[in-house]
């Protein structure tokens, strides 16, 4: 036996030695070519030391040891932006017949980097995080649930131009409508799922102008027991987006009573689509949520001042918080003069004013 040839390996009930059938004692090759039988001599090569008898197994008899069993891991490494360009070149001969299936235009599937892939002939959709870094890879199939490229983490739908620099954002579910709403020229970001991505989104909309609305836009989905998750995650998502970005964001549903933005492309938007932006911005009824108060404390700790001092401050402060939103919050000690404090607010308010140091 060669030396460089890997060791032979014990025989086992699996893997029984093919010279003489028995699953113990013998030795076999990893390839399963050769064998060493202590039990038979008969059409051995040579004797091998102690072992046994060196064998040439019979080609028929050959059983390759197995490779080992594929472990699924975890944390697979896959580089999302490389395979989605891939995807895309796929895709471009086919937009035009996606396009049509889904009533939205090719322009914005091409700018989704809309991909296609030949094996299991599905379309695909890049998902990115709030940095645009594609993170993931949708699969879109006719039916059943949502699925990923393996490795993928959920992410949001959207360009690399979605905010043309003027009206709102629209945050709405999934890709399909994120096209349906970009071919109507409003500004769409998808969301994975009826709720999730706020951190995305969060990171994503840090910059968006404090005057132009956020409008999270749920699906009319309501169940027959009442269950609307579209809505209820709507909600949920406008209340996690507004405490992250400290600022009011809207939630609506489609007008009409339609189910989805493309389904109201589909019904409503004819021949030329961004002419009918309006009249679904004008159909939304916009329902506010607020950011819940930010509690800062101004100063962790002073030096210790007069009790008239601190009623100066006190009443500076309390004037100062008059024509801003949030709650003002004093949680002054009894008998430092919150009452006497409130008194000379009123009549600060009544147009008796007062000196402000
Ligand atoms: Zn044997």
């Amino acid at each position: 036996m060669d030396g460089s040839q890997p060791p032979m390996l014990p025989v086992n009930a699996q893997r029984r030695c093919p010279i003489c059938g028995k699953p113990n004692w013998c030795l076999l090759a990893p390839d399963g070519k050769t064998a060493i039988c202590p039990r038979t001599a008969e059409g051995a090569i040579k004797r091998a030391g102690d072992a046994g008898w060196f064998h040439i197994v019979d080609p028929d008899r050959v059983i390759p040891l197995l490779a080992p069993a594929f472990k699924p891991q975890n944390t697979v490494k896959v580089d999302f932006q490389r395979l989605s360009d891939i995807r895309r070149e796929r895709a471009e001969p086919r937009l035009h017949d996606l396009a049509r299936n889904l009533g939205v235009s090719v322009d914005a599937l091409r700018r989704l980097k809309v991909g296609y892939n030949d094996f299991d002939k599905t379309y695909t959709f890049p998902e990115r995080d709030g940095q645009g870094k594609i993170i993931g890879i949708l699969l879109r199939y006719r039916s059943g649930p949502k699925k990923r490229i393996r490795g993928s983490k959920s992410g949001l739908s959207y360009a690399d131009a979605w905010d043309n620099g003027s009206g709102p954002v629209l945050l709405v579910e999934g890709p399909s409508d994120t096209a349906a709403l970009m071919t109507l020229g409003c500004n769409a970001i998808g969301r994975p799922s009826n709720r999730g991505g706020y951190a995305h989104l969060a990171d994503l909309l840090s910059g968006f102008p404090n005057d132009r609305n956020i409008i999270v836009l749920g699906d009319s989905d309501c169940k027959l027991d009442g269950f609307w998750p579209g809505k209820e995650g709507a909600i949920q998502t406008a209340s996690e987006v507004s405490k992250r970005l400290e600022r009011t964001v809207y939630w609506a549903l489609p007008p009409d009573g339609v189910k989805d933005a493309r389904a109201w492309l589909n019904e409503h938007g004819g021949d030329n689509p961004t002419s009918m932006r309006d009249c679904f911005m004008e159909g939304l009824r916009l329902q506010e949520i607020t950011p819940p108060p930010v509690i800062r404390s101004f100063v962790p700790f002073q030096e210790p001042i007069s009790l008239g001092t601190y009623r100066q401050e006190m009443l500076k402060r309390r004037l100062l918080s008059l024509d801003r939103p949030g709650i003002y919050l004093d949680r002054s000690m009894t008998g430092s003069g919150k009452s006497a404090i409130d008194y000379r607010v009123v009549l600060n308010l009544f147009g008796r004013t007062e000196e402000v140091a």
